[in-house]
């Protein structure tokens, strides 16, 4: 046995020993490290049935407007591209669409749609492919899922079939930030996805990472998403910079495909694509457990264990995403977005009529008191 196996094996032990027991960090124990493979500019995986090999670290088109951000990814070797039709109202598909003009064999690009009637949803994926510049879209993604009723649905799966067998879609998914797990099992049995984009990161429970490695045994590609948790920029904390860390603790799962950070600046890409074929330290695990603590009370870092405790089936984590997209990100655009939501605006209403909050946060969320916050952000002005 080589002393650099022995050194990982004594690592991951004193890791173990180290975290057990602190709910902090859930998932560690057990979890593979993986190997450092010096030089190598990029780990790409296979993503699930589809067989499209994504770099482990893609990119979240999500916030960034800035063409030199996605050029750097491209020359850092990023080939994987999420974006969605409602981000900055459609000028964010625009962005990648004129990015890779030219060079579109050698990208993958992920967008969504939302449920409708079939011309809604007909004139959004044309709309998608007329920005993205493309007669192609190679995974379409259904936005924002939080039943299991959903993940089944035979009207999506129609739709779904009907965009595949008329080449617009190669492959097709769904995309949740609540109840992951409950769909990722649904999902499994399904078998009506072959991509699932879920929210998964170093605060969430073993349940989920179970979930996660069901689906992707039955198939599913996992992309993870709102893997650092709360977009935090440093100087906000005081000097921490747990992302990097954050990236590669999701990626110690190897059921994963690959993750989606969202990046604004070429550093942050950089940051970033520097993760890939990383290990895990010691140290990454301290600045996690410092980051959970810099969490705790501020933000739901979406860790699905309240999922279904409103009493009036509100898909509260939904609206607490909106406070954190004001207080990590900073992004009041995303807010306006989130106004031309109608369920969510209709959820708000519920919230502010209900005397008494049910959902008990496990991370010290004060989850009535976010809520007003809510109504305060989403108030139309
Ligand atoms: S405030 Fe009431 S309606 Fe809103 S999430 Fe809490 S229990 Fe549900
Ligand atoms: S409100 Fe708290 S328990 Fe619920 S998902 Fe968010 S962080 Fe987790």
């Amino acid at each position: 046995m080589s002393s650099n196996k022995m050194d990982r094996r004594k690592f991951m032990k004193n890791v173990s020993a180290t975290v057990l027991g602190i709910a902090t960090i859930p998932w560690l124990e057990g979890t593979s490290f993986g190997k450092s493979e010096q030089g190598a500019k990029v780990e790409q995986r296979t993503l699930g049935k589809t067989g499209l090999k994504v770099t482990s670290v893609s990119m979240g088109v999500m916030n960034c407007s800035d063409p030199a951000v996605l050029q750097r990814a491209f020359d850092l070797g990023i080939n994987f591209y999420d974006t969605a039709d409602c981000y900055m109202g459609g000028r964010n598909e625009e962005l990648v669409g004129k990015a890779f003009e030219g060079k579109r064999q050698q990208v993958f690009i992920q967008t969504k749609v939302h449920d409708g009637d079939e011309k809604k949803m007909r004139a959004s994926v044309e709309r998608s492919l007329r920005r993205l510049r493309t007669e192609y879209i190679d995974v379409l993604i259904w936005h924002n899922f939080n039943s299991t009723k959903e993940v089944s649905d035979p009207k999506l799966f129609e739709f779904m079939t009907k965009m595949k067998k008329e080449g617009k879609a190669r492959f097709t998914g769904f995309s949740s930030h609540s109840n992951m797990a409950s769909l990722l099992k649904e999902a499994s049995q399904s078998n009506q996805h072959d991509v699932a984009l879920v929210s998964y990161n170093f605060t969430h429970s073993k349940n989920l990472k179970e979930a996660v490695a069901l689906a992707a045994k039955s198939g599913i590609g996992i992309v993870a998403m709102k893997t650092q948790s709360g977009g935090y920029k440093k100087e906000k904390m005081g000097g921490l910079n747990p992302h990097q860390a954050a990236l590669k603790y999701v990626l110690t799962d190897q059921n994963v495909s690959c993750a989606v950070p969202g990046v604004t600046t070429v550093e942050e890409i950089e940051e970033c694509a520097a993760v890939m074929r990383t290990l895990l330290t010691e140290q990454n695990i301290d600045e996690l457990k410092r980051y959970h603590g810099f969490l705790r009370g501020r933000i739901c870092t979406f860790c699905g264990g309240c999922s279904g405790e409103c009493s009036y089936g509100v898909a509260h984590q939904d609206l607490l995403r909106v406070v954190a997209y004001h207080e990590g990100y900073g992004e009041d655009r995303l807010i306006r977005e989130a106004l031309e939501d109608k369920e969510l605006a209709k959820n708000i209403q519920l919230c502010s009529d209900c005397s008494s909050c049910s959902v008990v946060c496990r991370r010290g969320l004060d989850v009535k008191a976010q809520m007003k916050v809510v109504q305060t952000l989403l108030r139309p002005s």
